[in-house]
């Protein structure tokens, strides 16, 4: 993220967790085909702000798939800087995980909630503004959206008026079971907590149909197109490109008819943030850019 956001538009930002409406920008560079086909963007592309609505600010553990060492807060903040990433948000695994000095500089931490549901955290996080949104981690925890213990937390997102964000789809922990994060189970919590925004995380791949139905039927159900592919995407061919993220990224963005559903994120540090918009520019219309990139509607 630029280290010289406004606080107009942090405070913008914000705006859009409470009444959940993100979606991002764009930027654009030169052009040169790379082996994964990613073309480099325009000088004129490149001014077009985003927002990442999926990153990993801070990492303990290196999760599988993280090829390279944990990146630094200050490799975040650079990389935000050069692609024009004037704001981010911050997926937490537990209340460690905040920064201050990150949360200064427009990143929105998303609660993270583990084995146990800690209403008074949560709420004390969420009445001081410390956490933006709340992420549940479907899968990795072995629960459905719907169970029981959850409802608490919907109640509080209500409340504050932030948005709830599912782990849907596929996972990097062998131990995690998918039969919870089918995001099939978000559709019932979405429909008893009509005055919630819900996000499902990187559409729930590959159950992406699941995940673009229920955004397209719910009028409180939000896409993020992060993860599809991680890694250095310059290494893949044009081919797998096409295949695992540009094509169904295309199909999704079609089927949902509302670009402002569909909310850019990357899953940094899990990709590079330079070649993860310059794939997601391929899969959405260029006129479009400015909704699905930045621009909270
Ligand atoms: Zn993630």
């Amino acid at each position: 993220m630029s280290a010289h956001v406004s606080m107009n538009f942090f405070a913008r930002y914000r705006a859009f967790f409470k009444t959940l409406r993100i979606v991002c920008f764009c930027l654009p560079f030169i052009a040169c085909a790379t082996p994964g086909g990613l073309n480099a963007d325009s000088q004129k592309d490149r001014r077009l702000r985003i927002i990442d609505a999926h990153t990993h600010a801070v990492l303990k553990e290196k999760p599988e798939g993280l090829t390279r060492p944990i990146p630094s807060k200050e490799a975040y903040l650079k990389e935000m800087a050069e692609n024009n990433v004037v704001g981010a948000v911050s997926h937490m695994r537990d209340p460690g995980d905040y920064d201050q000095e990150l949360h200064n500089r427009n990143v929105v931490f998303c609660y993270g909630i583990g084995d146990k549901v800690n209403q008074q955290e949560i709420e004390h996080g969420l009445k001081s503004g410390r956490y933006g949104c709340i992420k549940i981690y479907l899968g990795y925890i072995h629960r459905y959206a719907s169970d029981k213990e959850y409802e608490p937390v919907y109640r509080l997102a209500e409340k504050y008026g932030v948005p709830v964000v599912f782990h849907t789809g596929d996972t990097y922990d062998v131990k995690a079971k998918l039969k919870y994060a089918d995001p099939m189970t978000v559709d019932e919590v979405a429909v008893d907590h009509p005055k919630v925004k819900f996000v499902l995380a990187h559409c729930g791949n590959p159950w992406i149909t699941t995940a673009a139905e229920l955004t397209y039927k719910n009028p409180n159900v939000y896409l993020d197109v992060s993860g599809f592919l991680i890694g250095d995407l310059n290494r893949m061919s044009g081919e797998d490109m096409e295949v695992y993220m540009i094509q169904p990224i295309k199909w999704i963005f079609g089927y949902v008819e509302n670009p402002s559903k569909i909310l850019y994120g990357s899953d940094w540090p899990l990709v590079n943030m330079d070649q993860y918009i310059r794939a997601v520019k391929k899969a959405i219309p260029r006129e479009h850019w400015k909704s699905v990139f930045y621009k909270t509607q």
